[in-house]
């Protein structure tokens, strides 16, 4: 492993781009395995997507790369819960992915055996089943999946509990940005130059400006956040059309996807939008959001909406996110990519991340989310 020397003298194995949740749980790892870390951040810790998101921990199976993802790091998750504090607001919610007819039970049950079969724990519910569960939802309903150990959790909270052994036996520079990375050294905005061992660029959407050879767009979600009513929904509720909407690359679409907060607070989600790049709220995605967030649960249109937001997940174009060397610079390893995952895979994404640097072998297979697998793709375009 090549040390780095800093302008003030310092030396560093690894420096790490980027204080969003992928990259606190990057540096946070290899930190934990003796490694000396210092993680450049042009904002505040946990202020980008980490900020905007919804902290929904959960397993999906989009593609079996994506199940073992998120299954890793999942467990992961639970191997930090203890130490986390308070304020993270972690929660075993467990998901409730809701069938409103029979071809969505089937699907119900496909996943059932599907996660079973990955240790997943699981429950299939029928509609009146459903209704104990969850007593605000309309009714009939088909049904549900319940997976267990899905959870919710939020998420700057943790980025900022992940960076306080970093900071403390490596170094966190905030309100630096980095403007270059050539090699293995880092430019910064103000002209300092750093060389180092190794760079993680974990700088979430802004990851394409500082290593080229990749394509990632920036995907729109609107989030609205109401006054406190606990006991109004116990679990993270999810339409089985989320899926529908997760996977289109074209279409704006929004789905039905609610969320308790330890506070009492309900979420409501959520919207993904390609080609709007501005920040702005826009009115009609929110009036359809709720629309159909009403359409499954009445009672929403009594809750009062305390604030509005938006955020970018940083999609690729095979919906797997990029963690490994940089095609054109081994040097640099990438962690971003993460689309409307990263929250939740930010613990597996560091596993494997520390295990590259490391020269260690990882529980599941790394080669779906290596970044050379872009070239590859555009080579076979
Ligand atoms: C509406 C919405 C809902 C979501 N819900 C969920 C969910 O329920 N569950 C889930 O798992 N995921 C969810 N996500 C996705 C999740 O929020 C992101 O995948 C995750 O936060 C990405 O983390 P990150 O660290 O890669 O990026 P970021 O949090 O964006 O962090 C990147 C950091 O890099 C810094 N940076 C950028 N450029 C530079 C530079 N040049 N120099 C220095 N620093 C730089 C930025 O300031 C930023 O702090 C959601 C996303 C959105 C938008």
């Amino acid at each position: 492993m090549g040390h780095l020397v800093t302008g003030q003298g310092s030396t560093y194995d690894v420096v790490v781009v980027g204080a969003g949740i992928v990259g606190a749980a990057c540096a946070h790892f290899l930190t934990r395995e003796g490694l000396r870390v210092a993680v450049l951040e042009k904002g505040i810790v946990g202020g980008g997507a980490t900020a905007a998101g919804m902290g929904h921990l959960v397993a999906m199976d989009d593609s079996p790369a994506q199940l073992a993802l998120t299954k890793l790091s999942l467990q992961l998750w639970r191997g930090l819960l203890e130490e986390l504090p308070a304020s993270a607001e972690y929660r075993e919610t467990g998901t409730l992915w809701i069938a409103t007819d029979e071809e969505e039970m089937a699907e119900v049950r496909r996943k059932y055996g599907l996660y079973s079969s990955m240790g997943l724990a699981c429950e299939v519910l029928d509609g009146e089943a459903l209704a104990k569960a969850e007593s605000e939802l309309r009714r009939p309903l088909a049904g549900a999946l319940r997976v267990l150990g899905d959870g919710v959790v939020y998420p700057p909270v943790v980025a900022q509990f992940l960076l306080r052994e970093v900071a403390e036996r490596g170094a966190l520079f905030t309100g630096r940005s980095v403007s270059s990375i050539e090699g293995n050294v880092i430019t910064l905005g103000d002209g300092t130059r750093i060389s180092t061992g190794y760079v993680v660029n974990a700088a979430g959407c802004s990851a394409v400006d500082l290593t080229s050879g990749f394509v990632m767009r920036k995907r729109k979600g609107h989030l609205i956040i109401t006054d406190r009513y606990p006991g109004f929904l116990r679990h993270q509720v999810v339409e089985l059309g989320y899926l529908k909407s997760a996977h289109s690359v074209t279409a704006d679409s929004v789905a039905f996807n609610l969320q308790p907060r330890a506070t009492g607070q309900i979420l409501i989600g959520s919207s993904r939008q390609y080609e709007d790049e501005g920040a702005a709220v826009d009115d009609d995605i929110v009036r359809k959001m709720v629309e159909r967030a009403c359409a499954y649960m009445p009672g929403v249109a009594r809750l009062s909406a305390l604030r509005i937001w938006t955020g970018f997940r940083a999609a690729t174009p095979d919906k797997l996110p990029l963690i490994g060397p940089s095609p054109g610079n081994p040097k640099v390893l990438l962690a971003t990519g993460h689309e409307g995952l990263g929250i939740t895979t930010s613990m597996a994404t560091a596993q494997l991340i520390t295990d590259m640097l490391l020269g260690r072998s990882s529980p599941i297979a790394r080669e779906p989310y290596l970044p050379s697998r872009m070239n590859y793709e555009a080579a076979h375009a």
